[in-house]
């Protein structure tokens, strides 16, 4: 594992490296990537690579501009996919406007940013996300290739040996898995990687989802982080384990209390739900994102915290009670088609919110909100998350929480992505559309 410039240096030469890639990921949480070739590496390394910065405001790109890419030795892996011999590695870049400082339209710095600010008050945070996906024969039907459920095995579980080989290959970069299974819909998958720190998690994330695709091509099959992609089954969900820690004590633990949650816990989950509606167009940022958010299907709908109950937005999962180290609080309604970086992001930064502003935590809700009448979550005071891109962009339209953890920039681009991708698809006619109208209109 490389750490330093004159580390990445070495290993090229030694593993005889043929193409270094350079990646970054646009404000929608595309991967994008370029290459350069060893002879360019020294340069990239100091100054770093001059490239059209504009590919990474999605589909408000304007004009071209200027911006340069330096490459953090500290994410120098091989990839595991590429040919053995003259293999290719990559790096992640962070980016940087002309003069050299950090581009504000970096979804990577946005989440140093606020980072840096939760370290400013001692702590640092953690996070484990749980990636659920499918496997279909192709990528323009969503067939599935098995009929099992969950924690099923072989021969009902077809994609066995996929998430064998995507563990093997996470692993040689660096990446450790703690569990994998089927999922409960047909053909879905979940690997889950041990927690790791903010940034690197985030690192981590991108690679996942790549890693996951290349296997799957590799065997003519096709894995898809789609939110929702058959209507009447589970969707896929990134429900984000986090914790703060100061040093190496979980700040989130407390074993006197009755949950194991500390104060600062306490105050983080009310945070996170409070400002849950406006993190939501973040968090899930699709028109296919609010199809998975409905009842009946193990994803959140509604504004409530609990220690066991999947239909709770906020689950404080207790394996192992009384263990430090795993005290955490589990947010379940982003999606595995986020921008981690942006996610991540703005959870803290919500959290952290109720932590400075000290937000009383409401009793756990442990009976399945799915079942309550209207009239029953009105009277406990459980509002729901938006139910729409639409309504999503409205909420996060008026959020001070947000625009401060995104910073400008990236705050009104992403708007303005968020409104051009709700736009496309208001004026679409669908398929329900024709199915339901012509024939009766
Ligand atoms: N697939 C469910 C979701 O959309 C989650 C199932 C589970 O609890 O792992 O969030
Ligand atoms: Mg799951
Ligand atoms: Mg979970």
């Amino acid at each position: 594992n490389c750490q330093t410039v004159e580390d990445v240096f070495q290993a090229v030469k030694d593993r005889q490296i043929s193409f270094i890639q350079i990646w970054f990921t646009d404000i929608l949480g595309v991967l994008k990537s370029f290459a350069i070739r060893p002879s360019e590496l020294e340069e990239a390394m100091t100054e770093g690579m001059g490239f059209d910065g504009s590919s990474i405001e999605g589909f408000s790109r304007i004009e071209e501009s200027d911006m340069i890419a330096k490459p953090d030795p500290a994410t120098f892996q091989i990839l595991p996919w590429r040919p053995d011999d003259q293999p290719v590695a990559r790096m992640f870049c962070d980016i940087l406007l002309p003069d050299g400082s950090p581009y504000p339209g970096d979804p990577r710095y946005v989440l140093k940013r606020m980072l840096a600010k939760a370290a400013e008050k001692g702590y640092t945070y953690y996070t484990g996300p749980e990636l659920e996906y499918f496997y279909f024969a192709n990528n323009e039907n969503p067939i599935i290739i098995d009929k099992a459920g969950y924690f099923d095995t072989t021969p009902l579980d077809r994609g066995n040996d996929y998430r064998r080989e995507t563990i093997f290959a996470l692993e040689k970069m660096g990446i450790r898995v703690e569990y994998s299974h089927h999922e409960v819909a047909d053909s879905q998958h979940e690997i889950d990687l041990r927690y790791d720190e903010g940034l690197r998690m985030a690192d981590k994330t991108m690679t996942y989802r790549l890693a996951v695709k290349e296997i799957a091509r590799q065997h003519g099959v096709y894995a898809t982080f789609m939110p929702k992609p058959i209507f009447g089954i589970n969707g896929s969900g990134m429900h984000t384990h986090q914790s703060l820690f100061t040093g190496s004590k979980n700040a989130f633990y407390d074993p006197k209390d009755q949950y194991h949650l500390s104060a600062l816990a306490k105050n983080y989950i009310a945070g996170i739900l409070a400002h849950a509606r406006e993190i939501t167009a973040i968090c899930n940022q699709w028109v296919n994102s609010y199809k998975r958010l409905v009842p009946g299907y193990e994803a959140p709908v509604y504004i409530a915290w609990a220690r066991r109950n999947r239909s709770a937005l906020v689950r404080v999962p207790m394996y192992k009670p009384g263990k430090e180290a795993a005290t955490r609080i589990e947010y379940r309604a982003p999606d595995p088609a986020c921008n981690p970086y942006l996610a991540f992001a703005v959870m803290l930064a919500a959290g952290l919110k109720g932590v400075e502003k000290n937000y009383p935590l409401a009793d756990p809700v442990e009976t399945d909100i799915y079942h309550m009448t209207e009239a029953q979550r009105q009277d406990l005071g459980i509002r729901s998350l938006p139910g729409s891109l639409y309504e999503a962009i409205e909420e996060v339209e008026k959020s001070e929480v947000v625009r401060d953890a995104l910073g400008d920039h990236i705050f009104n681009k992403f708007l303005e992505n968020k409104k051009i991708e709700w736009d496309r698809y208001r004026m679409h006619v669908t398929n329900y559309e024709i199915e339901r109208y012509l024939p009766i209109l």
